[in-house]
């Protein structure tokens, strides 16, 4: 049992994989394997088209439904995009913001992920905003810097209530489907980091109570030690979470505490 005051919250993120036909089979994979744990938050974070297909098989369970983004208007003229009450009408709790995928590839910034947490919040969905650093950064010594403006700047007019439904996944991009994981010390540093900015802009109380994830490369073998770190409070899980059994073991890890 966990002596930790802080939900932990471990999502898979299948990012551009599974056709429903699919996903249905690995979300039924999962259910099996974790059905009846208890102490940490399970999500499944899905490609748009397999939601429907995964929300009837989650329905009722341990296992929430998660997207993989969100726009940040209500409604209008962004054709291919999805607004976040179109999200809470099929079924999803929780919606991925800002993954590094987004920021390299579809030209995310500081700002649209600030305008998309706000858009999915104030729809009453929870979000995981994702930060982290690049190799370069990293070597260059401003990863602190950077995790700090990236966190402030998400956050920017998030209220003190709803800091409970944020949580916040530490990935450095040099981790994230390299099979390089960053040491657990490595991951304790920097959510120990966001942490802290969080403490500054709202209080000890919040930084206290607000789950902070590590994400990058965990996996079945590497998830016990990075998860056993005081203020890493869960996984952002990409290809790991793709295999029910090991996305199981990692399950079991944070219900350890
Ligand atoms: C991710 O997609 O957020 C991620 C951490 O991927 P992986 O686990 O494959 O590194």
């Amino acid at each position: 049992m966990s002596t930790k005051k802080r939900r932990k919250v471990i999502a898979g993120n299948w990012k551009m994989n599974m056709t429903p036909t699919e996903a249905k089979e690995l979300a039924k994979g999962v259910y099996e394997q974790v059905k009846g744990k208890k102490g940490c938050d399970v999500v499944v974070c899905v490609p748009f088209v397999d939601i429907p297909a995964v929300a009837q098989i989650v329905k009722g369970t341990i296992i929430k439904l998660g997207a993989q983004n969100v726009h940040f208007e209500e409604k209008g003229a962004y054709t291919g995009e999805l607004s976040a009450d179109m999200l809470k009408a099929v079924g999803c709790e929780y919606v991925i913001v800002g993954h590094s995928e987004r920021r390299q590839y579809f030209a995310e910034t500081d700002q649209t992920v600030n305008k998309r947490a706000l858009a999915a919040l104030n729809a009453g969905l929870k979000v995981i905003i994702c930060v982290g650093e690049s190799l370069q950064q990293r070597e260059e010594g401003v990863t602190e810097e950077l995790v700090r403006m990236q966190t402030k700047i998400a956050l920017r007019d998030v209220t003190a209530e709803q800091m409970a439904n944020v949580v916040i996944a530490y990935e450095p991009i040099w981790a994230i489907g390299t099979g390089k994981t960053a040491t657990a010390d490595q991951a304790e540093e920097v959510c120990g980091q966001i942490r802290k900015v969080i403490g500054e802009v709202y209080g000890e109380a919040v930084a206290e109570a607000t789950t902070v994830q590590y994400g990058g490369s965990m996996n079945a073998k590497n998830c016990e030690e990075l998860l056993s770190k005081k203020d890493v409070d869960g996984g952002l899980i990409g290809g790991a979470s793709l295999k029910a059994p090991d996305f199981a073991v990692i399950v079991n890890a944070a219900t350890k505490g």
